[in-house]
């Protein structure tokens, strides 16, 4: 029954296939969601698409490793390609279609247009990954206008990638609703990622501290502790903990990513830190009290 479910999901790489399926779709009258992922699928990514269910008739999943957001010494080329696994976890997760477009099918000899969002790609990522909101922003234009759906899921996970996003879509008028879906975790608090798998075991068993420390200092920030402290508090743990270098660790205002010294008003903690050769990322909502 399940390998059934996932032998019968319709796969297409073409643009001219996708179009002439949503196109069917549309004349029935259907509402379609957009959930764009690079494969390696996790629960994170499943919570996606149970979420685009109940919003849309079909949801159509994209699996694309967009070689554009990753920087020349990123990884790329041992980013997890696992096609046949994530067709099988996308037809359980009840999605109608799987889209994977091949790299000379996205990016064709020629092919010379980026998009830049200026505003919310800068700091954080888009300090230390030059290029990154670019490739992404590109990507995600491309697969917008391909599918042209009702509405499209991002996780906040990669919250900054999310409002850059929502951003590009109102300032483009492109006929896409942008829908944000929270953070699925590990039991013990690691936020899933696909890089994950990167991790050895001993790497593993101490990565969820970032998590921990984040979420002190969201607590001690609604305590009233001045940001300052709070943010050296978790850094000093991030680093007891095992982690290497922090890329950033900040409180952002969660709408426009603006740098915050007071914890006036809803805010999100961002932090991007190195454990062994992984990159991890992870941020969590924080409102001051009334
Ligand atoms: P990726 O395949 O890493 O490009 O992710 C595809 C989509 O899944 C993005 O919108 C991510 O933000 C989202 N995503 C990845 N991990 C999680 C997670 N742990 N919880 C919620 N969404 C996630």
């Amino acid at each position: 029954m399940a390998m059934n479910a996932a032998r019968s999901l319709d796969t297409v790489s073409s643009v001219v296939d996708l179009r002439s399926r949503v196109q069917a779709w549309r004349a029935d009258g259907l509402r379609i969601a957009l959930v764009p992922t690079m494969g390696a699928l996790h629960e994170g990514h499943l919570s996606l698409i149970r979420r685009a269910k109940t919003f849309a008739d079909k949801v159509v999943v994209s699996i694309f490793v967009n070689p554009t957001q990753f920087g020349p010494t990123e990884d790329f080329a041992k980013y997890p390609r696992q096609l046949d696994e994530d067709r099988f976890r996308v037809a359980m997760a009840g999605a109608a279609l799987v889209f994977a477009p091949t790299v000379e099918d996205m990016y064709p000899p020629g092919f010379c247009t980026t998009i830049t969002v200026e505003g919310p790609s800068h700091g954080l990522c888009g300090a230390v990954r030059p290029g990154h909101f670019q490739g992404v922003a590109t990507v995600v234009t491309k697969l917008l206008l391909q599918c042209l759906p009702d509405v499209a899921i991002f996780g906040e996970k990669d919250y900054q990638q999310l409002q850059v996003i929502r951003r590009m879509v109102r300032d483009l008028d492109i006929p896409v609703e942008i829908d944000g879906a929270p953070i699925v975790r590990e039991v013990d608090g690691l936020a899933m990622s696909s890089r994950n798998a990167y991790l050895s075991d001993k790497e593993r068993s101490v990565a969820n501290l970032m998590y921990k420390a984040l979420h002190r200092a969201t607590l001690a920030l609604h305590d009233g502790a001045p940001v300052a402290e709070a943010l050296d508090t978790a850094r000093a743990e991030i680093t007891a903990a095992g982690f290497g270098k922090i890329d950033y660790l900040d409180l952002r205002d969660a709408d426009g990513l603006a740098p915050l010294e007071a914890f006036d008003r809803p805010a999100r903690l961002f932090c991007a830190a190195f454990l062994g050769k992984t990159r991890l990322i992870d941020n969590i909502p924080v409102e001051p009290r009334e």
